[in-house]
């Protein structure tokens, strides 16, 4: 476990690292990306339900404000690590400059096990974080949004201990609020709208009709559930998706809005009846057109790449393949859309929830996601234009990253930090 985690860090680095080299960029731009601007480890100590005190640890990584201010969510996991928050928050820096909002990339952390507490624990924990981080935060600072584990009760309560440390209301120090304490409608599943938008534009060029593809997504939390239900209401047809408990393959199509009730009641897809049983790891290699993973870091593996069945695998996670299993992918000509441009919607709506903060006028959900369908569609197509004109050998991540690393070295240059 520890080995993939250096590996998915290793990977960013190397391919920031030949990205500059491919463009001709200045060296410098690499030493400017090759590690965050500050990173910060704090103690958190947090008193339990049962009056005992636990000590946590958690993490701020700064990778880089060229663009504008830091920006990237905080995750409560017990896989939390230095490196692994180091390495997230350059996939912000990258992700950002990709789809066009002006921030820079940071990322944060609390190494625990999120659902081994009670929610009292959590809101003591949030505000905790926000105590030992507050000094580093602001709204043109670093704006730090939900992750894994964490959902908008959590960012209510963190804003909630930010206003009162600060002693103003500042609600755009946080995204990802509750829409009743300054959130933007649409925000819950902006993640998850960007990559089926992308995913619709990735199925043209790659000549599959969306309407008769068959989906496997894994994961069914914030981004994977809400996926699912946004693919179910366009027509299309999932036949597997898991969740920690496992999951159900179903070749003529799930019913999704069944299993997105059992899911809702009872937390788990464990129990659900409307399809065949399988485990989170058959998801992967399951016959399908198209893959969607939207769970953890390093599920598409060397050991499963070959049997990868899907066309098209569109990373709804952030880093779920490993540079082996990308590879192999690539050898076996499968379409990945990689993550910093597939899930780059939640902090579109991010930004434009800061946005409707600053101005204190707050759109119609309309709004919202037709801006967002043209800010991912133009991505999408940028990146695609940058990989025919720049890199043609390589692969859509391969462009994704150059794209990025070359906006982001244009930056530089204007504010002189070349
Ligand atoms: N945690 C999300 C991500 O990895 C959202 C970040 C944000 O909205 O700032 O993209």
């Amino acid at each position: 476990m520890e080995k993939r985690r250096e590996d998915s860090f290793g990977a960013t680095d190397r391919r920031i690292r030949e990205s500059v080299e491919r463009l001709q960029l200045s060296p410098v731009v690499y030493e400017h990306l090759k590690k965050p601007m500050r990173f910060v480890e704090v103690s958190i100590p947090v008193k339990m339900d049962h009056g005992g005190v636990e000590v946590f640890t958690g993490f701020r990584a700064q990778h880089n404000n060229v663009l504008g201010p830091f920006k990237g969510g905080i995750r409560f996991h017990p896989d939390v690590t230095a490196e692994n928050v180091k390495a997230l928050s350059a996939l912000m820096t990258l992700k950002c400059a990709l789809v066009g909002v002006p921030f820079g990339g940071g990322k944060g952390g609390v190494a625990c096990d999120p659902l081994s507490m009670s929610a009292s624990e959590k809101e003591r924990l949030s505000r905790g974080y926000i105590r030992a981080f507050g000094f580093l935060l602001g709204p043109e600072v670093d704006i730090p949004a939900p992750d894994l584990f964490t959902d908008a009760q959590v960012m209510a309560w963190m804003v909630d201990e930010y206003n009162y440390l600060a002693q103003r209301h500042s609600p755009g120090v946080l995204t990802g609020k509750p829409v009743e304490v300054g959130g933007s409608l649409g925000r819950k599943e902006a993640t998850s709208r960007g990559s089926v938008y992308v995913t619709r534009e990735a199925a043209k060029l790659c000549g599959i009709s969306l309407k008769e593809a068959r989906i496997a997504i894994q994961g069914c939390g914030n981004v994977g559930g809400q996926a699912a239900r946004i693919f179910n209401e366009l027509g299309c047809k999932i036949v597997a998706i898991s969740d920690i408990s496992g999951g159900v393959y179903r070749p003529q199509g799930l019913d999704i809005p069944a299993l997105l009730d059992h899911v809702q009641k009872s937390g788990l897809i464990e129990g659900f009846t409307g399809g065949e049983k399988i485990t989170n790891e058959e998801l992967i290699t399951v016959d399908c057109d198209i893959l969607v993973p939207a769970a953890l870091e390093n599920q598409l593996t060397a050991e499963n790449a070959p049997e990868i069945k899907a066309s098209l695998v569109v990373e709804a996670a952030n880093g779920p393949t490993t540079p082996e299993a990308e590879q192999i992918l690539k050898e076996r000509e499968i379409v990945l859309v990689p993550d910093i441009l597939a899930n780059s919607g939640g902090v579109t709506v991010s930004y434009f929830e800061w946005v409707q903060n600053n101005e204190g006028y707050y759109w119609d959900l309309e709004t919202v996601n037709q801006r967002l369908e043209k800010m991912m569609v133009q991505a999408f197509h940028a990146v695609h234009r940058f990989g025919r004109e720049k890199c043609a050998e390589g692969t859509m991540r391969t462009a994704a990253y150059g794209y990025a690393v070359q906006r982001l070295a244009e930056a530089m240059r204007y504010r002189g930090w070349l």
